[in-house]
């Protein structure tokens, strides 16, 4: 994806973090208005609002649909803001693209679809339209570039990403685990793909907007997508994770941005540091597979298998309560020591085949 773009729109500034922000869904034409007006006091500049909503269960608040685009017309018209929706279905890209509306984003259940993916990327052919695509529910980053991929193959070029959080099965403080280091590894991936992080569903909670920004903003994200409802407690879907506008304004104006390119003196010698503590990290790990191979050996000789389960889950134990002591997670070290006994594992197997 070499060609890609930045998501840009004619007239939009291209600040540092680029903003997406407006209610989770349109709900009636004076409380878009309200709350899109209160925005654009505020400098928001791409105003969101889901039309359609995907919701887990049948009975919810589905969305107000086609009729809500008139609507966002005044929106654009009254405030100067770009529009932005949630598009699942050929229908509702065909909608979109009539209504005017000027950024199509793609949820988080619809991107784990890879035929609702391509129903809509084959719609998006010929057209020019900025398009986000926000992670699948399931932390599955192939998942997530499969999506990309099909809107990119479509002809889209101003193509980006959204994190929005993972259905996980541990109780957390969040409502959909962050799990960084799938968007980080996605940004090494595809280094010049945007991606925006949408702290609200992550979160789920508005106290955790202001941090996970942060957070974002601290890890080099490009944007933010914020859920702002003119009136949140009683907001039709999502309540507990919207703010209010001015509350959002707030939350902007106290981000810290880092520079996320110069570097200082101090730190190359930081790094000097970490590159030579990993030369002796692989070093140490390169002799310790010499040792397992040494083992592989003896284990041939004896006729003994190579799995031998007791002590790996000794070492697994063992390593990981070692980790707490020092200061490290212990799931964390657990990963780590598996990693490492399956390439043990792998270097015995080549000696007694
Ligand atoms: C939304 O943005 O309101 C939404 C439905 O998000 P997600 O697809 O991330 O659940
Ligand atoms: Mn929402």
């Amino acid at each position: 994806m070499k060609d890609l773009q930045p998501i840009t729109l004619p007239g939009l500034d291209s600040i540092r973090p680029l903003l997406i922000a407006g209610p989770c869904s349109a709900e009636t034409e004076e409380q878009l208005l309200t709350t899109a007006h209160s925005l654009a006091r505020h400098g928001v500049q791409i105003f969101r609002a889901g039309l359609w909503k995907p919701r887990t269960k049948p009975g919810g608040f589905e969305g107000v649909g086609t009729e809500g685009m008139a609507w966002m017309r005044r929106v654009k018209e009254e405030t100067g803001m770009f529009t932005a929706t949630e598009v699942a279905t050929r229908a509702h890209v065909e909608a979109a693209l009539e209504g005017g509306i000027d950024l199509l984003w793609i949820g988080a259940r619809t991107a784990a679809n890879p035929f609702a993916m391509q129903e809509i990327a084959d719609t998006l052919k010929g057209v020019d339209i900025p398009v986000l695509v926000k992670n699948p529910v399931s932390p599955d980053l192939e998942l997530w570039i499969g999506a990309l991929e099909r809107i990119y193959n479509a002809g889209i070029r101003r193509l980006g990403a959204i994190h929005r959080g993972f259905t996980w099965v541990d109780k957390s403080i969040y409502r959909n685990h962050p799990f960084w280091t799938i968007p980080i590894e996605l940004h090494r991936r595809i280094p010049n793909l945007p991606i925006l992080c949408d702290p609200s569903h992550i979160g789920g909670k508005r106290e955790l907007i202001a941090p996970l920004s942060q957070q974002a903003m601290d890890l080099g994200f490009d944007g933010l997508l914020i859920e702002a409802h003119c009136a949140p407690d009683t907001a039709w879907s999502d309540k507990a994770q919207q703010v209010a506008p001015d509350t959002l304004a707030f939350i902007i104006s106290n981000l810290i941005l880092r520079d996320m390119n110069t570097t200082t003196d101090n730190l190359n010698e930081l790094r000097r540091q970490i590159d030579k503590l990993d030369d002796e990290l692989i070093d140490l790990l390169a002799r310790r597979m010499q040792v397992a191979t040494e083992i592989g050996r003896y284990k041939k000789a004896h006729n003994l298998s190579v799995l031998q389960s007791q002590r790996y889950e000794d070492i697994l134990a063992r390593r990981a309560r070692q980790a707490v002591e020092a200061g490290m997670d212990r799931e964390f070290m657990r990963s780590v020591m598996q990693a490492i006994h399956e390439e043990s594992i792998r270097q015995q197997l080549k000696v007694i085949e």
